[in-house]
């Protein structure tokens, strides 16, 4: 005998800020329990601290219309379907040719693509309208599996330290996964060959004086114990997860920006989950960052 089927009512609706979220009541994240209401209202109420992270710069998003436990997709490029507020410029094509890279400016277009499902929120190292000139440098920290985490904080200071001899001030950012990373911001001027060929001559350096600590190439035989350096995110149309962004893996981790002081009392990359995030946001009086904006600092030259 067949047991009657309940159909679960479908709950309508719900505005969260200004933005319409459908099916709110459906589970994001299957392991914790999370629903698109909560993914919505955790960014809503992020969207100051994040929003100054996308504003006005190509994003990649990543989407799980079936939740986190699901096929996950990245998108770049615009579609109308994405929401009246969400912007795009078209930019150049490394294949030639050139397409509509999606962006955004205010918190109507990123409630927009979270009702869209978009989880985790992408940006370029550039702004849509100077996309050839880069403002900052990321230094990937990607530990291999047999990494203890104090060794990857200890790597991280190494690079700030390494930066400031250079004549770079730093900041440092837990991913929500397995590494952090470091951040130097630069005056706009020097395009992607200046900067990436400053980072790959920084990441070699690193591995020179400590070869057992570090690798600079992805190649997996060598990195057994050591934590690779990804400076390749340098490169025009690489991104890096934004600050305060949530991942699509298991237990709802934020990418969380740090003070450098506070770096030695986190426990790991993804001690931050949705919940932890959205209460620091709201008690945070300084923003751990801060100072960024108001640095200035020129690219130094190589060698
Ligand atoms: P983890 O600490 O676990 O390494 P991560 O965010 O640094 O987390 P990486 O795989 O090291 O993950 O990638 C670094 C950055 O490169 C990401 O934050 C993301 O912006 C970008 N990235 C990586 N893989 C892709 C991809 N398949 N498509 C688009 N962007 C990607
Ligand atoms: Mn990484
Ligand atoms: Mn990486």
């Amino acid at each position: 005998r067949q047991s009657p089927v309940v159909a679960a009512t479908p709950k309508k609706a719900r505005t969260v800020g200004s933005v319409m979220v459908t099916h709110p009541e459906r589970v994001v994240y299957p392991d914790a329990g999370i629903t698109k209401q909560q993914v919505a209202e955790y960014y809503r109420a992020v969207a100051g601290r994040i929003l100054p992270e996308l504003i006005g710069r190509p994003l990649s998003i990543l989407r799980c219309p079936d939740g986190t436990g699901a096929t996950c997709f990245f998108q770049k490029h615009h579609a109308d379907a994405l929401g009246a507020q969400v912007r795009y410029v078209r930019l150049r094509e490394k294949a030639g040719g050139s397409d509509r890279y999606l962006y955004i400016d205010d918190e109507a277009g990123l409630l927009e693509l979270v009702q869209m499902n978009t989880i985790e929120f992408h940006p370029w190292g550039a702004y849509a309208d100077a996309p050839d000139r880069p403002d900052r440098m990321i230094f990937d920290l990607d530990p291999a599996p047999d990494v203890a985490w104090p060794a990857l904080i200890e790597a991280a200071r190494d690079v700030r330290a390494k930066l400031r001899e250079a004549g770079l001030e730093s900041f440092v950012r837990l991913t929500g996964g397995k590494g952090v990373h470091v951040v130097a911001p630069i005056r706009r001027g020097p395009d992607w060959a200046e900067v990436k060929a400053f980072c790959e001559a920084f990441a070699d350096a690193m591995v020179a004086s400590s070869p057992l600590t570090y690798v600079a190439t992805a190649s997996k035989a060598k990195r057994r114990g050591r934590i690779f350096i990804d400076w390749l995110r340098n490169t025009r149309g690489a991104t890096s997860v934004a600050s305060w962004s949530l991942r699509a893996r298991p237990g709802a981790p934020v990418a969380m920006p740090l003070r450098w002081e506070d770096l030695s009392s986190a426990s790991s990359s993804s001690m931050y989950d949705l919940a932890a995030a959205q209460r620091r946001a709201a008690r945070l009086r300084r923003d751990p960052w801060q100072g960024y904006d108001a640095l200035d600092q020129r690219l130094p030259q190589v060698g």
